[in-house]
């Protein structure tokens, strides 16, 4: 098997070196190898970088942003074949890897107004013969390190912004589905972007290690779980990088009284069992306020979980597919039985799924646990994967309060009736992204996204107007062109307009 090679120089590079199984998750099968950078991979990746770099910087944003134009266009052409490679590797459906890939292109369109994003300001005549300008500069050679489960969308979160703001961009992949994020890199050397200006090594900590402690790496854009992140930013940050590392979440949804089941329950459906759950933004906790609504929410949801169709992600028309790995799927069922154990109620019952066909696939049916508390593991880890907690309090306030509690704060969202209710919510609640009436409140290319608390490590979101402020540095100027050559005595008192 030829191992999935590195793209570095607009080349495909095929090392000798260690290399890892991937997996398709709906068969349980070896479907490639990819190959793992060791530092020498890394530092060539980096010396096309910085051999790229003077030229791209002082390339005009507009021609920056033609690439991009061009780049959108032929994702859009290579849907299709972007959704399967996607849906091999990763297992999600389809229509779901279709809909990341959508996503994605949503974060070019942003990056293709290069031109006006990086403007910056001007001010005439802030003191006699005095202009002031602020540049938005690129920041260097920046790299990115993403997770398996948006291989096309997070690594689009990331380079197109870089790259318009005329900085060279490594990327770090997820070493588990490869191969959409080489084919769509490959696309935007299609689109005529110059070699070196984006390269990717596949590869796994010896690989980040080798990013993270070189110094002609300036910025490190980490998504991925908590510890990791904490690992990129402390180790990062110590080094004088800028680091934006963005980690795990457990996202509540809190149902009131008045809430309108149907349309609540269809939207946790989506939110807790899309992509099996393999979502930074899936729900994975329904907060019940009050027994009514919490008995009517099992009576609905029950028979809607157990007809999900589930099966091969490659295939069309179904609700899910499997999750990325065995050791996924067995982390999963482990979390199911301390659950069982802990005193939960299992209303659906995932485990032990078999679908016909693919009895090595690493299916995990949709699970619902009702009567779940706080100090349940089900309650306080993620566990990414298709379950849903539900935890039953008296009041807002109370739910606010376990919400506010919990380490993760990457998103939530309230379904009511009650504009007092929502209001008092969005104000109040300590999460960064927020839905009332929305389940997945993932933000649109031109706001940012990010969460609190350890769901985010560092001061700015990613993408949108903070995925600029990060890609660059601001420099003040401040010019005088005198009018007149008239001789000017040396001032002493520090010069201001008083
Ligand atoms: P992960 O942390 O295992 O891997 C993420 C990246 O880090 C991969 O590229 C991986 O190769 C690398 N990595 C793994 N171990 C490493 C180590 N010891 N040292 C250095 N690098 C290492 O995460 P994952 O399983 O790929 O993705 C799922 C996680 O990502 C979940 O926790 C999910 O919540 C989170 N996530 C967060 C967001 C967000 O925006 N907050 C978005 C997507 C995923």
């Amino acid at each position: 098997m030829t191992p999935i090679a590195h793209l570095i120089n607009g080349e495909r590079i095929a090392t000798s070196g260690r290399t890892a199984d991937v997996f398709n998750p709906s068969t349980g099968a070896v479907t490639g190898q990819v190959a793992l950078a060791d530092r020498a991979t890394v530092q060539q990746a980096i010396d096309a970088a910085k051999a790229a770099f003077p030229a791209w910087r002082k390339t005009p944003p507009a021609k920056r942003a033609q690439v991009m134009f061009r780049f959108k266009q032929l994702l859009e052409q290579h849907e299709a074949e972007i959704a399967r490679l996607i849906s091999e590797e990763h297992g999600k459906t389809l229509e779901d890897a279709a809909g990341e890939l959508k996503r994605g292109i949503e974060n070019v369109e942003f990056a293709c107004g290069a031109p006006q994003i990086l403007k910056g300001e001007y001010s005439r005549n802030v003191g006699p013969d005095i202009d002031a300008w602020s540049d938005l500069q690129p920041v260097g050679v920046v790299a990115g390190i993403t997770p398996f489960n948006f291989p096309a969308m997070v690594p689009l979160w990331m380079y197109p912004l870089a790259i318009v703001c005329g900085n060279c961009f490594i990327l770090k992949p997820s070493e588990r589905d490869p191969s959409s994020t080489l084919y769509i890199a490959e696309l935007l050397h299609e689109a005529g972007l110059p070699k070196g200006v984006l390269s990717v090594v596949h590869g796994d900590k010896e690989a980040v290690d080798a990013l993270i402690e070189a110094p002609e790496v300036k910025a490190l854009s980490f998504v991925g779980s908590t510890p990791i992140a904490e690992y990129i930013y402390s180790e990062g940050t110590k080094r004088g990088k800028r680091v934006q590392a963005l980690g795990g979440a457990k996202n509540h949804a809190v149902l009131m009284p008045d809430a309108d089941l149907d349309n609540a329950v269809s939207a946790l459906m989506g939110a807790a069992y899309g992509s099996c759950g393999e979502r930074c933004m899936a729900i994975s906790v329904a907060v019940c306020v009050g027994e009514q609504i919490a008995d009517a929410l099992v009576q609905k949801i029950t028979p809607q979980i157990q007809a999900l169709k589930i099966g091969a992600g490659t295939s069309c028309g179904l609700d899910m597919g499997p999750l990325v790995t065995r050791a996924a799927q067995e982390r999963v069922t482990g979390y199911i039985d301390a659950g069982v154990e802990a005193g939960a109620e299992l209303v659906v019952d995932g485990r032990g799924l078999q679908v016909a066909g693919h009895e090595q696939g690493y299916f995990v049916g949709g699970t619902l646990f009702d009567k779940v508390s706080p100090q349940m593991s089900i309650y306080t880890d993620e566990i990414f994967g298709p379950v849903l907690c539900i935890v039953r309090v008296d009041s807002l306030e109370q739910a606010m309060a376990l919400i506010n509690e919990h380490e993760y704060g990457n998103g939530t969202c309230i379904f009511t009736r009650d504009g007092e209710a929502a209001r008092l919510f969005v104000d109040e609640i300590e999460v960064g992204m927020v839905g009332v009436n929305v389940p997945l409140p993932v933000p649109v290319s031109y706001h940012s996204f990010g969460g609190w608390k350890r769901s985010l490590f560092g001061d700015l979101h990613a993408y949108g107007p903070d995925g600029v402020r990060f890609y660059t540095r601001k420099k003040a100027v401040t010019q005088r062109w005198p009018a007149r050559k008239s001789h000017e005595a040396a001032q002493f008192a520090f010069p201001s307009n008083g």
